[in-house]
């Protein structure tokens, strides 16, 4: 019979600690709350009342069940009033140093018997083990964040944890309504391993000016159905712990360029923008640890575009069915389309080529194709560049997205632009704009991350039912990365991976040969019946 935790001790109440804490109170387990010291006891005493009150006001907590919950805590500062906890977990800053010395400190002032876990989310758990005389007893629990709502737990076993531990663990998770999934000892273990090269890349973007936050922001919220789009879930995690996750990655990773974390991130922390805990970060919010923005920091986004008239006859140029799509979705909406084949990407177009002939009355041409074709050179040989962007609707068909990415070339005027925006609003979606680069923002984010998921399953590290089991519980994702992989299909996402690596020929970027093998075995996916799983039908 797994072994029953009674007392557990938090140490640390910070962002994940005061979660954390909850998260044990609310299913029975007495806690002790430790900090540094008075101020921090109270800030993390205040983190939890929040977090309590907001679960009464939305009607998921009863009041009694909220008092019952606080009455099992105890807060103190210092470890000394772990003496009699069967459990210690620590949650403190993500560093080596401070961590080895806590569990060291740990080791002399809890019972012989009780298991010191960390919540590290990507150091080396054996390092930290061996820091203390009972590195047996010693395992990760990585949660995520927010604690109370994140449903799955990543139970670090090391070389030297004893089965017996990781087993315990294993069904405390269950009692606590978790979902604990085992890993090994390595850097970022799975969920971590997969977002934080996603991350860093949109801070990347963001920083090269190639799309405004919020457009990042909205391409992978809506675009994906993603949670929260990334600058916001980096604001959300803490700046501060996101740069040291990437260091630590970067160093234990192989110096994978996708965790070299973005110089802005580290501009920011060093002037103390760490996010929502701080008040600012990525955005500006009412207060530090509030998730409200500060009313002057709201871009009216749709309100400048408003009083300008959407174009009345736009020029699609495109072969396939993207482009019909495309034209389908402004003919309903009430647009004059004038229909142009794909001129083949020839620059220099003459007055006399035909497609600068059909083109010579629209307001606008939109290029609809794939994300992996510069919208460049089919608006070279359209012979009017600067009135020309891409359109690429995101999450489906064009009539089913709701999300369009705007292109704009280094010819595009931003008259063009604007018109082009307006027309998204005017076809009720919303409109991001981007420069002219392969995947556009919301593929050019996705397909690394699930070309890095397919190399986490080439590698053995994890399965593809754990990694997609992760991502939807520890990440909120709507779908797993092989689940979306056999929906998208292997050579969609190959093409388009392919496309990213040409651009930029970096070893981290490069499609992961399994990913090539599965399509070159004709197993593409959910229309082929198999991809990375078998579909029946
Ligand atoms: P944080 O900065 O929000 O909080 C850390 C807290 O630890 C602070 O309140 C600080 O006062 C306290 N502290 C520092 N030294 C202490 C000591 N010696 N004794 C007691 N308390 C001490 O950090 P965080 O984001 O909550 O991260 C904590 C850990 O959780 C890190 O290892 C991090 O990698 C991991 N983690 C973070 C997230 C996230 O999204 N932020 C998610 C999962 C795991």
């Amino acid at each position: 019979m797994a072994r029953e935790f009674k007392t557990v001790g938090v140490v640390g109440l910070g962002t994940m600690g005061a979660g954390i804490v909850e998260v044990f109170a609310r299913n029975g387990v007495d806690v002790v709350a430790v900090e540094v010291d008075g101020a921090a006891l109270d800030k993390g005493r205040a983190n939890l009342t929040a977090s309590t009150d907001r679960a009464v006001a939305r009607g998921k907590l009863d009041p009694a069940d909220r008092d019952a919950l606080h009455a099992r805590v105890t807060f103190a500062v210092g470890l000394d009033a772990l003496r009699d906890v069967d459990l210690a977990v620590e949650a403190v800053p993500e560093r080596l140093d401070l961590k080895r010395r806590l569990l060291a400190e740990l080791d002399r002032v809890c019972p012989p018997g009780a298991v010191l876990a960390t919540n590290t989310s990507s150091l080396s758990v054996t390092e930290i083990a061996v820091a203390t005389e009972r590195p047996g007893q010693v395992i990760g629990l990585h949660f995520f964040n927010p604690a109370p709502v994140m449903r799955l737990i990543e139970v670090i076993s090391t070389v030297v944890t004893a089965p017996e531990v990781a087993r315990d663990v294993r069904a405390l998770c269950g009692r606590l309504g978790k979902v604990g999934v085992s890993v090994t000892d390595r850097a970022g273990f799975i969920a971590n391993a997969l977002l934080f090269g996603y991350l860093n890349q949109a801070i990347g973007m963001y920083e090269a000016g190639y799309a405004s936050r919020e457009d990042i922001d909205a391409a992978m919220q809506q675009g994906h159905g993603l949670p929260m789009g990334p600058l916001t879930l980096l604001d959300l995690i803490g700046l501060d712990t996101a740069y040291q996750v990437l260091e630590t990655m970067y160093q234990r990773g192989g110096h994978d360029r996708r965790h070299a974390a973005a110089p802005l991130l580290r501009q920011m922390v060093t002037a103390g923008l760490l996010g929502r805990k701080s008040g600012q970060g990525f955005y500006t919010y009412q207060a530090p640890g509030s998730s409200r923005l500060a009313p002057d920091d709201l871009t009216p986004v749709a309100g400048a575009e408003a009083g300008e008239p959407a174009p009345r006859t736009v020029g699609v140029v495109g072969s396939g069915t993207v482009a019909t799509d495309v034209a389908e979705v402004l003919t309903a909406a009430g647009v004059d389309v004038v229909a142009v084949a794909d001129p083949g990407g020839v620059p220099a177009a003459g007055p006399g080529d035909q497609a600068v002939r059909d083109l010579a009355a629209v307001d606008l041409v939109v290029v609809a194709g794939p994300s992996t074709a510069p919208v460049i050179d089919v608006a070279m040989a359209t012979g009017r560049p600067a009135d020309v962007v891409g359109l690429h609707f995101v999450g489906g068909p064009a009539a089913q997205a709701r999300l369009v990415e705007v292109v704009r070339t280094v010819r595009t005027s931003p008259t063009a632009v604007r018109a082009a925006r307006q027309l998204c609003a005017a076809l009720g979606r919303t409109a991001v704009t981007c420069g002219d680069r392969a995947g556009f923002i919301a593929d050019a984010l996705l397909l690394p991350y699930l070309n890095d998921a397919v190399r986490m399953l080439e590698s053995n590290y994890s399965t593809a039912d754990d990694i997609d089991a992760a991502m939807k519980l520890g990440c909120g994702y709507p779908a797993g990365p092989f689940e979306l992989l056999d929906t998208v299909g292997l050579d969609v996402a190959l093409a388009i991976q392919t496309a990213i690596h040409r651009e930029l020929p970096e070893p981290g970027l490069a499609p992961a040969p399994l990913l090539r093998n599965l399509v070159t075995a004709g197993r593409l996916g959910r229309r082929t019946g198999g991809g990375f799983r078998d579909h029946a039908g």
